[in-house]
C-alpha cells in the first residue's frame, strides 16, 4: 500500500506556519487539508521537512535522511534490507531505529552463552558501545521468524523494561544473521541472583519484581503473549531489568497451526499447569511464570533445582498443582480477599520463622546450591505425551484453604526450601 503523503499544493499552503504556535485559523485549515490522522499528528508534533516537503516523524530528524542513505548499504538480502528500511522510515524515536551494521564494525567478539534458540556473543561496536550479538540457529536463510522477533522488540521496546534492538549484522564465516542488542552488564536475572542474592535488600528484590511485572505488562498491553517467560530471559542491567527473547512471543489472538499447537517449548518449572496439559498459552500462563520468578527472587533459588525436570515433575505441576491452584482460586473467591491476604501473611511469617538465617546457603558471599543434573534451565522442546487427567477439583469439597497451604508446601515449596532440612 502506498504511504500517505502531503501533496505539493498542501505543502505550499502551510509551509510558513510555525507548527508549535498555530493560530485557530491555521488549525482549521490544517484539519481541512491533512485528512490522514497520522500525518496530521506528525505535523503538529514535529513540523515539516523543507527538503522532502513531508511532516517529520521525529523532531530530531526527517525520515528522508535515511531514505537518501538506502543506496549506501545492503545486507545482501532483499527481505532484510526492506525490513530495516521500513523501520527507519517509520521510527518515531531512536529506540525504534534499526541499522544494518557490517560485521567488521565489531571487535573482540566473545562467546557468552547458548540459549534454547540461539547463541549469544558479546562484542565491542567500534563506535564505542558493548553490545550483544544473538545468532539464531540456522538463520542463513533468513526466516520470517528471525525478522518477527526483531519486530516484536521494536513494537514493545520503547520502554526500559524490554531489551532494545539496535540492528542486524551477519557473521561472514557462518553466514548467519545476528540481532544486535543492548548488553546487560549483570547477565541474566538468574546469574545476578547467584552472584548477589545474599547482599540484596528486600527493597531491591521487590523493585526487580516490580520492573519485571512492568515489562510483562508492556508486552501484554500490545496484546502479545511472551510464552517463554523465565529467569534466564530477564536481563539485569545497572538501571533495571529488561525482558528479552521474544522469539516465541505471539499475538494473543493468533491461532497456531495444529503442529505448533501441540509443541511445548520452554523451561518446565515456569510453564503453567494448564499448558502442560495441552491448553493454549495465554497471558495468564505468562503470569504463572511471573509467579515462579517472584518465588525465585524471594528465595534466591531456581525453581525445582534439586529434582529432575522429567515426566514426574510434569505430572506434579500439571495435575497436583493444578488442582490445588484451582482450589485456592475458589477459596479466594469465597472469602473476602483482604482476610485471605492477612491469612497468607501470617502463614508466610510462620514459614519464615522456621527458616534459619544461619544457613550456609544465605551467609556466603554468593549463593551456593547444588542443581540436579537433570534440571534444565534453557528452553527446550518438552515432549510429555499421555499425561493422566486431573480429578475434577470442583467436586472436591474438602479442599479447604488450610489444606491447600499445607499440601502446596509438600509438592512445591519445600523442595525449594533447603533451609527447612537444617
Ligand atoms: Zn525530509
Amino acid at each position: 500500500m502506498e504511504e500517505p503523503k502531503l501533496s505539493d499544493d498542501v505543502f505550499e499552503q502551510i509551509k510558513n506556519f510555525d507548527h508549535r504556535k498555530l493560530t485557530e485559523e491555521q488549525i482549521l485549515l490544517i484539519d481541512k487539508l491533512i485528512l490522514n490522522e497520522e500525518l496530521k499528528e506528525c505535523y503538529k508534533k514535529n513540523g515539516l521537512c523543507k527538503e522532502c516537503k513531508q511532516p517529520k516523524n521525529s523532531s530530531n530528524w526527517c525520515q528522508c535522511k535515511f531514505q537518501q542513505n538506502f543506496k549506501n548499504w545492503t545486507s545482501g538480502n532483499i527481505e532484510v534490507d526492506e525490513f530495516i528500511q521500513k523501520s527507519q522510515l517509520k521510527a518515531k524515536n531512536y529506540v525504534k531505529i534499526l541499522e544494518w551494521i557490517e560485521y567488521d564494525r565489531f571487535e573482540n567478539v566473545e562467546y557468552l552463552a547458548k540459549g534454547g534458540f540461539g547463541t549469544i556473543y558479546k562484542a565491542i561496536w567500534k563506535d564505542g558501545y558493548i553490545l550483544v550479538l544473538k545468532c539464531l540457529h540456522n538463520s542463513q536463510d533468513i526466516t520470517a521468524e528471525f525478522l518477527r522477533e526483531i519486530e516484536l522488540h521494536i513494537v514493545v521496546g520503547d520502554s526500559l523494561s524490554v531489551i532494545n534492538c539496535h540492528g542486524i549484522t551477519k557473521d561472514p564465516e557462518s553466514n548467519n544473521f545476528m540481532i544486535v542488542m543492548t548488553y546487560a552488564q549483570n547477565g541474566s536475572l538468574r546469574q545476578y541472583l547467584n552472584k548477589s542474592f545474599n547482599s540484596m535488600s528486600w527493597k531491591e528484590k521487590l523493585s526487580i519484581l516490580q520492573m519485571t511485572a512492568y515489562g510483562l505488562n508492556n508486552i501484554h498491553r500490545e496484546r502479545l503473549i511472551h510464552r517463554d517467560f523465565h529467569c534466564g530471559n530477564i536481563l539485569s542491567e545497572i538501571q533495571g531489568i529488561s525482558i528479552t527473547d521474544l522469539g516465541l512471543c505471539r499475538p494473543a489472538n493468533a491461532k497456531p497451526s495444529q503442529d505448533e499447537y501441540k509443541k511445548i517449548y520452554g523451561v518446565l518449572p515456569y510453564i503453567a499447569p494448564e499448558v502442560l496439559r495441552g491448553k493454549e498459552y495465554t497471558q495468564e500462563s505468562d503470569i504463572y511464570g511471573f509467579g515462579i520468578i517472584a518465588y525465585e527472587v524471594c528465595t534466591g533459588l531456581p525453581p525445582y533445582h534439586n529434582i529432575a525436570h522429567d515426566k514426574i515433575l510434569t505430572i506434579s505441576i500439571s495435575i497436583e498443582l493444578y488442582e490445588k491452584l484451582d482450589g485456592l482460586y475458589r477459596d479466594l473467591i469465597r472469602s473476602s480477599s483482604e482476610q485471605e491476604i492477612e491469612k497468607q501473611i501470617i502463614e508466610a511469617d510462620k514459614i519464615n520463622e522456621k527458616l534459619t538465617t544461619t544457613s550456609s546457603l544465605y551467609t556466603g558471599a554468593t549463593l551456593s546450591y547444588v542443581t540436579n543434573p537433570q534440571a534444565f534451565y534453557t528452553s527446550r522442546l518438552l515432549d510429555f505425551k499421555n499425561l493422566p487427567e486431573p480429578k475434577n477439583a470442583i467436586d472436591n469439597k474438602d479442599d479447604s484453604f488450610g489444606e491447600y497451604s499445607e499440601s502446596i508446601e509438600s509438592i512445591d515449596f519445600t523442595k525449594l526450601n533447603i533451609d527447612k532440612s537444617n
